[in-house]
Formats: structure tokens, C-alpha cells, sequence
């Protein structure tokens, strides 16, 4: 494991791992909803600065695990996105609240179970967590032990560290903005 600082931040992380899980990533895990396709096409051009993070903890820029856009209320050329990757490691930062690393410790069978009751921890951690770290303007990340969904990687008994994101990504696709994509309805349908 690597340590690495980014702000308050203090995190571990296995880059070569998280590369070799994101270059065997099954296919079916990635979106192709109007939401997802944007963002994947905009990633390459996403600031030196962010191409930089990713890249040193090995996660492959395109493909979150999850990402939401906030909606055309602020569509302009750009659409505000949340959402969040996965990759081999932990958080480390000094006075935040750490049940995933017991999580992990427990037999995997029952982790499913055991995330859920923890949850209610895993926001105190959140709450008590440095603020948002700053990549470029626009561009903010945050970190926190664990996976608030199954990643979109196969990390096999490595511990999860997650990497919230707020990002204002330009629209590069040729077609129109066809609104928010709704949970279940990926083309946004009604
Ligand atoms: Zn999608």
C-alpha cells in the first residue's frame, strides 16, 4: 500500500491492484445511459490536475461506479455531477470513524449485513471527515472507507476505499441534453 495525503486527507492505496481490476472490468458494468455516455466522453478532457489524481490511485477515469447529473435546472454547456469511484485502499485520516475496516475483518457473507447496520457510522464519519479537497476549480473530492454500493470493480477481498466527487463536466456529446436520468429509467424516460 502507498500512503498519500490530499489535503486533510491521508489515504492508503493499492494502485496496481485497482489498474488490473479496472482493465478486467465487465463489460455490463458500464452505463450507457445519455448521463454516463457524457461523462465518459468529457473525462479525457478533464483538467490536468484530476487526470493526475485518478491516475496515481490507478482508477480509470471513465467509469465511476455511480454518477448523477444535478438536473438542466443549471444546464447550460455543462452539467453538475455527483457520484462516486472505488479502489483499493483505506482512509487513514486521523479522527474519522472507521467501521469499514471492521466490516472488512468479518466473513464475507455477512459484510452485506453488517455495511447496512453500519451506515448510520458511516455518516458520523462523513460529518466529522475533512471537507471536500479542491482538484481544480469545479472539480472536489472526497474520501470514506468502504462502499456505499457494490463497485463497479472486482477488488476480491481488498479493502474498498471510495472517492465522492462534485464535478461540473462540460456536455460533449452532438446530441441535446435529454434531462436528468431517473433511478431505473436510464434514458430518462418518464
Ligand atoms: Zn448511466
Amino acid at each position: 500500500m502507498t500512503e498519500l495525503r490530499f489535503g486533510g486527507w491521508r489515504i492508503a492505496c493499492d494502485p496496481a491492484a485497482t489498474r488490473r481490476a479496472y482493465a478486467t472490468m465487465a463489460d455490463d458494468k458500464r452505463c450507457d445511459c445519455q448521463t454516463c455516455r457524457n461523462y465518459q466522453s468529457a473525462a479525457a478532457g478533464f483538467p490536468e490536475e484530476v487526470l493526475r489524481f485518478f491516475e496515481q490511485l490507478g482508477v480509470d477515469v471513465r467509469y465511476p461506479t455511480e454518477v448523477w447529473d444535478c438536473g438542466e435546472e443549471n444546464f447550460a454547456d455543462h452539467l453538475d455531477y455527483g457520484g462516486f469511484y472505488h479502489l483499493a485502499g483505506r482512509n487513514l485520516t486521523p479522527g474519522t470513524v472507521d467501521p469499514g475496516a471492521w466490516v472488512q475483518s468479518q466473513p464475507k457473507r455477512w459484510r452485506l449485513f453488517l455495511r447496512r447496520l453500519w451506515k448510520s457510522a458511516f455518516e458520523t464519519a462523513l460529518a466529522a471527515a475533512p471537507a471536500h479537497v479542491q482538484l481544480h476549480e469545479n472539480f472536489a473530492v472526497a474520501f470514506r472507507n468502504d462502499a456505499t454500493m457494490q463497485p463497479c470493480i472486482d477488488l476480491e477481498d481488498l479493502p474498498v476505499l471510495e472517492v465522492d466527487i462534485m464535478f461540473r463536466v462540460p456536455w460533449v456529446l452532438e446530441e441535446p441534453y435529454a434531462g436528468a436520468a431517473r433511478k431505473g429509467q436510464p434514458d430518462g424516460s418518464p
